[in-house]
């Protein structure tokens, strides 16, 4: 067994490196420094360096996975099908867990309580930062529109997800069109770029541990354990909804819709989950979510090369129900009506924003944003829940990524792959 592969299957470096960097984080504080220098900057500076590694695979991987497997999959006419497939599981997976969020919203009711702090002064800054953000246009209209891009290196240098696919899922579609000899080199050219970048990723894997710390401890470092009691009873509603969805509702359609056995895969996705709660960003998981969706679960590249790339920028579960628990969580606060009628406009505008949010650390909070907006809250309700938002990110992100990973198995159970999770994770000593 050659060194990387022994990497992929140890999942333990990295969840040590998160219990140590929680520990460690919390002990110090912002404050704490070696020789002059704080820790704070030496683990955002070497934690920003491997976010950036990952990251910088992102765009050769998506345009490349989605253009050979468009390629393979348009010119046997099978699209159709699996995309109707892909965007049902999407769906419905986001729908449940944001019904989810509201059931536990209204049991517990975390705003009801009045014990929020009023928005501190630390966090004006942020919100007026978020506010631009909205004005700039980060608004549904201009998710719609940045689905087609006027100019295609434009999206490419700005990370563009929406229209990076978009472009590429019509590119690998021209390619089944053209003649048999231009097809099959522009097909081997993209497949050749997807293994490259497989490979990238294997490397920037084995400094999987270190970055996972790095990242870690400084979220813990800013927001702290402390940071959880004032806001105790939201951050648990959060947190039992992305449980409930998570433990339960995902494992229930694996076990009764896909027919496997959910808890291997938990294991064949662990890394990739522990990368999604250490970096909260799906988009930065993303070519680690590959490779445990395709060498580990077993989906064949066929199905795995559409349904991550395209669950990665459209398919938040978690962020789905975050967004629902926030926004009633502010209506609450405000003492507004939670009437059915808004209660339904919260869930509908919960799964629509959901769409657009990128896979970036904090996009929901401009989605909710909007939201806020929509059922007539103002923007600073935001300053209510802000202080554990890191921390709640980590923890939907990590969600996002199983709801897209189990979207891939029921997906490629569907299309009769039998060799899906058909063996048990070993994982090596
Ligand atoms: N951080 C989340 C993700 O990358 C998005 C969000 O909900 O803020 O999936």
């Amino acid at each position: 067994m050659n060194k990387s592969h022994r990497n992929r299957k140890r999942p333990w470096g990295i969840f040590l490196a998160i219990i140590l960097a929680i520990l460690f984080g919390s002990y110090v504080g912002k404050d704490g420094g070696l020789l002059g220098v704080s820790f704070y900057t030496i683990f955002d500076t070497l934690g920003t360096i491997f976010l950036n590694s990952l990251t910088l695979v992102v765009v050769p991987l998506v345009s490349s996975s989605i253009i050979s497997g468009i390629a393979r999959i348009g010119g046997e006419g099978g699209f159709g099908r699996l995309g109707i497939k892909m965007f049902t599981f999407y769906l419905g997976t986001s729908l449940l867990a944001i019904l989810i969020g509201l059931f536990f919203v209204n049991l517990i009711g975390p705003g009801n309580a009045h014990i929020v702090p009023p928005i501190s002064a630390a966090e004006p800054s942020q919100l007026t930062q978020l506010k631009e953000q909205i004005v700039e246009g980060q608004t549904l209209i201009s998710v719609l529109v940045s689905i087609v891009p006027s100019n295609i290196l434009n999206a490419l240098t700005h990370g563009e997800m929406l229209g990076l696919i978009f472009f590429s899922l019509i590119f690998g579609y021209a390619i089944t069109k053209i003649d048999s000899h231009s097809a099959s080199v522009l097909k081997g050219f993209f497949q050749g770029i997807f293994q490259a970048m497989i490979h990238f990723t294997h490397i920037i894997m084995k400094f999987l541990p270190y970055g996972v710390f790095c990242l870690v401890a400084k979220v813990f470092m800013v927001s702290g354990i402390g940071s959880l009691e004032s806001l105790g009873l939201f951050f648990l509603t959060v947190v039992l909804g992305l449980m409930v969805f998570s433990l339960v509702g995902l494992p229930l359609l694996l076990k009764y819709v896909a027919r496997v056995k959910p808890m291997r895969h938990f294991k064949a996705m662990s890394p990739a989950l522990l990368t999604a709660f250490s970096t909260s960003s799906s988009s930065a998981t993303l070519p680690v979510t590959i490779d445990c969706v395709e060498k580990r679960a077993g989906v064949s590249n066929r199905i795995c090369s559409l349904v991550i790339p395209l669950g990665t920028s459209i398919n938040m579960s978690g962020s789905a129900l975050y967004e629902c628990v926030a926004a009633m969580f502010v209506a609450q606060a405000y003492g507004i009506d939670l009437s059915f009628t808004t209660q339904f406009l919260v869930v509908f505008m919960a799964l629509v924003t959901s769409i657009g949010v990128a896979g970036i650390p904090s996009a929901s909070l401009v989605a909710l944003l909007v939201i806020l907006r929509v059922i007539g809250l103002p923007p600073e309700g935001i300053g209510l829940f802000i202080a554990v938002d890191r921390l709640l990110d980590m923890c939907r992100t990590t969600v996002n990524v199983f709801s897209d990973s189990c979207c891939a198995i029921l997906v490629a159970r569907s299309e009769g792959e039998t060799q899906v999770l058909a063996h048990d994770i070993v994982e090596s000593p």
